[in-house]
Formats: C-alpha cells, sequence, structure tokens
C-alpha cells in the first residue's frame, strides 16, 4: 500500500469536501469508509429528505447533495476504500498505520455519528448464513434472480428492495414485525397493491438450511406460532447501528461520544485531526455547512505539517487553474 499524506476516515459530505481541499492542496488522499458507497448519512439514511441549510442550494434532495460532493470530493482521484470498518491504529516513522495495511502521514476522522453497521436479527447461526443466504441490504441485484427472496423490515429500505426486486425474483415475502410501517405512504400503497407476499406481526427466529438459507421459521409476534417458511434468501433492512466502536480504543481524548479537538481541529494525538459532527469543541454546531470549514481548516494545518514551507492558507479556489 501507498503511503497517502492525508488519510479520510468516514467519506460523508464534511470527509468529501477533505478530499476535494486537500487534492487542491497537492496532497495525496485516502477515504476510508464502513459504508458500501460514499455520501454519508445522506445516502444511508435519508436520501429522498430535503436539505435546506446547504449554502447555494435553497433546497436540495439529500442524495443529490450526496452525488455532487462525491463529483467534488473524487476530483483529484483519492484512493477510495469501502465497506472498510478503522479499526487498529499504530503510530510509525512519520505517521500512522491504520488496520496494519493503511500508511498514511496525517488522518482527518469525519466519521459523523460513527461507523454504521446494519442491525443484525439477533437469531441463532445468523452469522454462518452471512453471504449463503442472508444478506443486510442489497448489492448484487442479479443474485436474486427467479429467487424465493423473504425481505425483512417495515422501513424505507425494505419497501424500496420489494419493489426493485419484484419483477426480477419468483416471489418476494415481506416480513414486519407490527401492522404499521416507517416507509413512505406511496411505497407502502405500491407493496400492498403488488403480488409481495406480507408475513406482519412475524420475526424471522430460525435460520435452517445445510450449505445455504432453505427456509426460515416465523414466531407470530402475538400469538407466538411458528410457521416454517421456504425461501432461497432472507435481506434484513431493520436499520443501521452507529458507533465510534474501535476509534474508542485509538488513545483519543472522548467527550460524550465525541473526539475533543482544539481550535485548528486536531485532536489530543499529532496530526490527527476530527471535523464534522464527530468532534467537539465549545461552541460545536452540527451543520454540514459548519463541518465543511472545519475540513478545510484541518486540510491546510495538516498541509503546513508536511510541509513547513506550504502556507496556511492558499488563497481562493477561483484565482487557481484546477
Ligand atoms: P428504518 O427506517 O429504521 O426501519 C427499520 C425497520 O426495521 C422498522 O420497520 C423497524 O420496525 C424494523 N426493525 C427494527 N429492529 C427490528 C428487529 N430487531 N426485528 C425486526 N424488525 C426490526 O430503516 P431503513 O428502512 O433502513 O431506513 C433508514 C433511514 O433511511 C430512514 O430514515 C429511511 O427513511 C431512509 N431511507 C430512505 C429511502 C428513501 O427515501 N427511498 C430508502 C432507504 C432508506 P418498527 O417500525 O416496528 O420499529
Amino acid at each position: 500500500m501507498v503511503r497517502t499524506d492525508l488519510t479520510i476516515i468516514g467519506g460523508g459530505p464534511v470527509g468529501l469536501f477533505a478530499a476535494f481541499y486537500a487534492g487542491m492542496r497537492g496532497m495525496s488522499v485516502r477515504i476510508i469508509d464502513s459504508l458500501p458507497s460514499l455520501g454519508g448519512q445522506l445516502t444511508a439514511l435519508y436520501p429522498e429528505k430535503y436539505v435546506y441549510d446547504m449554502p447555494g442550494f435553497p433546497k436540495i434532495l439529500a442524495k443529490d447533495l450526496a452525488a455532487e460532493m462525491a463529483k467534488q470530493g473524487t476530483q483529484f482521484s483519492p484512493e477510495i476504500v469501502l465497506e472498510e470498518m478503522a479499526t487498529s491504529l499504530e503510530p510509525t516513522e512519520g505517521g500512522y498505520l491504520i488496520n496494519d495495511k493503511f500508511e498514511t502521514r496525517t488522518i482527518i476522522i469525519s466519521a459523523g455519528a460513527g461507523a454504521f453497521s446494519p442491525t443484525k436479527i439477533g437469531v441463532p447461526l445468523e452469522e454462518d448464513f452471512v453471504g449463503r443466504g442472508l444478506h443486510y441490504g442489497v448489492r448484487e441485484s442479479a443474485l436474486y434472480k427467479g429467487k424465493d427472496v423473504t425481505i425483512i423490515g417495515g422501513g424505507d429500505s425494505a419497501f424500496d428492495w420489494c419493489l426493485h426486486l419484484l419483477p426480477i425474483a419468483r416471489s418476494v415475502t415481506l416480513v414486519h414485525r407490527r401492522d404499521e410501517f416507517r416507509a413512505h405512504e406511496d411505497s407502502v400503497r405500491q407493496v400492498l397493491s403488488s403480488p409481495v407476499k406480507l408475513k406482519l406481526w412475524n420475526q424471522v427466529t430460525e435460520l435452517h438450511g445445510i450449505e445455504k438459507i432453505e427456509a426460515v421459521t416465523l414466531t407470530h409476534s402475538q400469538t407466538k406460532e411458528n410457521e416454517h417458511h421456504e425461501t432461497d434468501a432472507v435481506i434484513v433492512n431493520i436499520g443501521f447501528k452507529s458507533t465510534l466502536g474501535p476509534l474508542k480504543t485509538w488513545g483519543l481524548e472522548i467527550e460524550k461520544n465525541q473526539i475533543k479537538v482544539d481550535h485548528l481541529f486536531e485532536t489530543n494525538l499529532p496530526n490527527i485531526f476530527a471535523v464534522g459532527d464527530v468532534c467537539t469543541f465549545e461552541g460545536k454546531i452540527k451543520l454540514i455547512a459548519t463541518g465543511v470549514g472545519e475540513a478545510a481548516t484541518a486540510v491546510c494545518v495538516a498541509k503546513t505539517r508536511l510541509d513547513s514551507t506550504a502556507k496556511l492558507f492558499p488563497g481562493h479556489s477561483s484565482d487557481m487553474d484546477l
């Protein structure tokens, strides 16, 4: 692995802006994110909601903002490492080693509320069946072609995947623990009037199969009756958990689950900065608008640490030839 000038942990809007600004400053950059795509919460949690407090956009859909920020953030071709949780940190000569493989001279943590991981259903053998018929969300629709698919959840993810997979799968069954849904009304209306089979007031309590999932036990939440339900695949969409997790073991000063920084956005560890929702200082405001400013400052400070002759403020982008 190449040693980069900067590793950004968290590819949400603030991390993406840090990547852009570091690119402008001629730094080599790597972005690490636990999610399968860039954009952070804008993409994972509320893609269809409007954001009203982005400068220059009276109103913009979160997914559109994420797409534009990803375009801006990747224009200097940073190395992008997705579905990777930053777990270990080791100091090295002139920098750090993350996860025993990513060498870097400086680090900006822009991990928002922390690394996201899908909520598990919490049944026996769950770990054993991951990737063998059990999936959290959908990576590749083609996997479900001609299959009997069971989708768990009552939110937008579950409903969106029901509608998406219906024309591809042989059958789609939605299992939800009650009869009210969090998903958008229109998605609920479409699913209810489609051939999706509903198993309401039910939860998956057992997984069965030899090489891969062949069936599940459904338990009725009220009557506690069990039903054997044959299926080729189970797609779990019951939300995400976010946690600072392993970052807490790095020796960073943490206050109320956030990383303490000084006026340069530097943590108590040299050349490790924290910006955006993950950091805390007196007067902290959790907005993308303030987070991107913090990112620009942290990048410029990191630049001067790497090159003592570099100016802190490089001048305005309108005067640069990008
Ligand atoms: P979510 O909205 O948090 O819904 C999770 C669903 O899983 C809920 O129906 C919940 O049931 C159920 N659930 C939670 N824990 C469970 C458990 N242990 N066992 C069984 N069921 C359980 O998650 P999501 O659907 O992934 O959506 C996350 C966010 O992203 C939401 O804000 C959503 O609007 C957004 N999103 C939006 C879109 C879109 O706009 N098209 C697409 C995807 C996601 P209860 O309702 O009973 O609690």
